[in-house]
């Protein structure tokens, strides 16, 4: 059974308003079993509409589209429904009776243009919209030789669309379904090496067509296994993917940072935290993104002391001072080592983790920058460098997550 996502809108087709109920509908789709193979993006145009209907009445059994039900001369999507089945509009008494309540509720007459909202194609059956005006439209189209495709169409306001959804929709597509087939996702999120070393570090699991299947994205620097199992409940699911994720953990190591949602300062504090221990940072390219990830990873207050945020050598300088280590001609490596020391003992942190300069490609040579990493512990600073290049758009968060990550490996191997 396979399902069509219909967006309707020009505020969408023309880039103004990012379609998020597609995502949204989608994802509760999945979430009952159903797959959906198509999402379809549709300007506010009769024609258009009707074309889009007639080839999602021919090849999907489930359509949910959203928007286009509005008052105003823009929505039509009851009309398209109406046309592509080649059906009239028909008054629908419940739905103008509600239609009016709301109106009389905010004290307000209603105008004679809602009324197309109480309208509906013959054949189908209002879906109840408790806090909007506009009723959504459900039918059951019948197909020749096959099993009929069944419709829902809901509002674009995303709060009244998901509640109806929640009401009316799922259940009716519960129902359809008979229950049987739920689909559950395992994510598996892994941080330091690249998409294609990481996949021939595992044997063949990302094979199409494999059940479960395992999929790979990466997004700034983050690589996320995604495990997905199709099963009659949620159990059978978990069970399911249970030795693929074993199998996963077994090939990768400890390059696996978390799962789901995690990210790398959340590893990091479940680590520092298990050891009591506490951190402080200092960063001069990431102007202030490793403190503030780390201070949202620590709601009680409990591991993170506080960070330096430098933003240029004379702020750095300035600091070592402090310590009467100023010195012009130090090179950057040999600062962010002092420096680390020094921010370990001002914050009486265990640990202090510096970020260096972000390297400014001046164009005169091809050379790329080095990144510098400095983490201070009791009595010994560790320095690092990683070559800093890539696209701009992933830089700072990239170096941040490598400065994390090179906490997380050390505090691993301290305890191994
Ligand atoms: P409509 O039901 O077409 O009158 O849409 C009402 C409002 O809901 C629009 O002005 C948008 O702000 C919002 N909206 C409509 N479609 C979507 C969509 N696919 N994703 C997110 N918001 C939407
Ligand atoms: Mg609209």
């Amino acid at each position: 059974m396979y399902a069509e996502v219909i967006a309707i809108g020009d505020e969408l087709t023309s880039g103004v308003r990012l379609d998020t109920n597609s995502q949204w509908l989608s994802q509760r789709l999945g979430e009952l079993g159903v797959r959906t193979l198509y999402h379809s993006t549709v300007g506010d145009d009769l024609g258009a509409n009707v074309r889009v209907f007639h080839e999602a009445f021919d090849r999907s059994d489930i359509i949910v589209c959203t928007g286009g039900l509005g008052p105003t001369a823009d929505d039509l999507t009851r009309q398209a429904i109406a046309e592509t089945l080649g059906v009239e509009l028909i008054l629908d008494e419940e739905s103008l009776i509600h239609i009016r309540s709301m109106f009389a509720s905010r004290k307000r007459e209603m105008p004679e243009r809602n009324t197309i909202q109480a309208m509906l194609p013959a054949g189908s059956f209002a879906i109840a919209n408790p806090h909007g005006t506009a009723p959504g439209i459900q039918l059951r189209h019948e197909r020749e030789g096959r099993n009929p495709c069944r419709l829902f169409a809901l509002p674009g306001v995303p709060a009244e669309m998901r509640e109806m959804w929640a009401q009316t929709v799922s259940p009716a597509i519960q129902e359809l379904t008979g229950g049987r087939r739920v689909i559950r996702h395992h994510e598996i999120k892994c941080f330091g090496v690249g998409e294609s070393d990481l996949e021939q570090m595992l044997p063949d699991i990302i094979a199409r067509g494999r059940q479960p299947s395992v999929g790979i994205t990466v997004h700034k620097a983050t690589i996320t296994l995604r495990i997905t199992a199709e099963a009659e409940s949620e159990a059978a699911c978990l069970e399911a993917m249970e030795p693929t994720i074993s199998t996963i953990r077994d090939c990768l190591g400890s390059l696996i940072f978390g799962e789901q949602s995690d990210e790398l300062q959340h590893a990091v504090s479940k680590l520092l935290r298990e050891r009591s221990q506490t951190l402080a940072t200092f960063e001069w390219g990431s102007g202030g993104l490793l403190a503030e990830w780390l201070s949202d990873a620590d709601e009680q207050n409990v591991f993170y002391r506080g960070g330096v945020v430098a933003r240029s050598q004379s702020a750095v300088e300035a600091v070592l001072r402090e310590i009467n280590e100023a010195n012009s001609s130090l090179e950057e490596s040999s600062m962010l080592r002092k420096v680390a020391a020094h921010i370990r003992d001002q914050f009486s942190a265990d640990y202090a983790l510096c970020l260096g300069a972000f390297p400014v490609a001046d164009g005169s040579t091809s050379e790329l920058g080095e990144l510098y990493f400095a983490l201070a512990t009791k009595g010994n600073v560790v320095v690092k460098s990683a070559p800093f290049v890539g696209h701009p758009d992933i830089l700072k968060e990239r170096a941040v997550k490598q400065a994390l990550n090179f906490l997380r490996t050390t505090l691993i191997s301290s305890s191994e």
